[in-house]
């Protein structure tokens, strides 16, 4: 069962201060960010700890327990085969670093805590925008995606109500701290990606089969955009370094947003016409994801960033590709 996506729909909102609940679209969110908005109840702003913050739906249909093993979840992953069959997470060490983890014993405890990490499912906005962080983290800005839709085993028992988003600093949630005996499922309120959205930790056996589309799409880009963006691209570097060719102006330091500095007007501007029409909230992330960077083929590079737009553009095209995908049993 699909929910509708709507990567711009309203959000509601909790004071922590004076209890009012209110309704706000992501262009307030944003403007709250910042420091210009105020709780319409009590006038408090973001800068307060019990400022409010995003909450879940009340009429979302995730937050009945009849419905969350029915709906279709999404989780994106460089991983060719998620969730891992027989996971070792100890495999890849060498042996330098399981000497200086100190030791077989100490190995065997990491790879047993390892293990005990919760898998991540959501809906298809926070899938997207979860790939939008990971690339903008850049260890992962020339890696192959890959979308997963997740069915889960209609058996699974699902935690009652729902809690705070539980991952630590780093993003890991342990799943038995989150899911006591005898619950397959726990959901949490999503404050990072699709914020206000309801997400899932869970074990592999909660899941009964996914199926799997590499994204972006091949052959979904918008032909004139690529066009003028390649265009742009080799003007700038015709001009730029006429001696070497090489687009060595765009180099792609720290920071992301020094390179979109170092872009030529015209690419940027493509760039930030591609970016205003999209939410707030994705605005930044996507233009810092999709930063030209030094070794990126300009082709392939325009592709794949206007690839990217109709993933949050056109996600129906998406859900059809996926609905052609064969199903994998977990
Ligand atoms: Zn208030």
């Amino acid at each position: 069962m699909e929910r509708l996506i709507d990567f711009s729909r309203d959000r509601h909102m909790l004071c922590g201060s004076c209890g009012q609940r209110f309704l706000v679209d992501l262009d307030w969110i944003h403007r709250w960010e910042q420091g210009q908005e105020k709780c319409p109840g009590c006038a408090l702003t973001c800068e307060h700890e019990d400022a409010p913050r995003v909450i879940v739906d009340p009429a979302d249909p995730a937050l009945d327990d009849d419905l969350v093993a029915r709906l279709s979840w999404y989780h994106t992953s460089t991983h060719p085969n998620w969730p891992p069959k027989n996971f070792d997470p100890a495999a890849s060490l060498t042996a330098e670093t399981r000497q200086l983890m100190g030791g077989d014993r100490q190995v065997a405890d990491w790879a047993t805590r390892q293990k005990r990490k919760a898998l991540h499912v959501g809906t298809y906005e926070a899938a997207i925008h979860n790939m939008l962080r990971r690339i903008d983290d850049q260890a992962d800005h020339g890696s192959q995606f890959y979308l997963y839709r997740v069915r889960l085993e209609p058996t699974v028992t699902v935690r009652t109500d729902w809690i705070i988003d539980p991952s630590n600093f780093v993003g890991d949630v342990m799943l038995d701290e989150v899911c006591p005996p005898g619950i397959d499922v726990v959901r949490y309120l999503n404050y990072h990606e699709d914020p206000g959205g309801i997400s899932l930790a869970l074990g592999k056996d909660a899941i009964a089969g996914v199926q799997r589309v590499a994204i972006p799409l091949a052959d979904t880009w918008d032909e004139s955009w690529v066009r003028n963006a390649v265009a742009a691209l080799k003007n700038a570097t015709a001009n730029v370094a006429p001696a070497t060719g090489k687009l060595s102006r765009f180099r792609r330091p720290s920071s992301p947003r020094v390179v979109a500095s170092h872009e030529p007007e015209a690419l940027r501007e493509l760039c930030a016409d591609l970016a205003r029409r999209l939410p707030a909230n994705l605005q930044n992330q996507f233009t810092s994801a999709t930063a030209f960077a030094e070794g990126d083929h300009p082709v392939r590079w325009a592709r794949r960033t206007s690839g990217l737009f109709k993933l949050i553009e056109d996600p129906g095209r998406v859900l059809a590709t996926l609905d052609t995908a064969d199903r994998r049993n977990v």
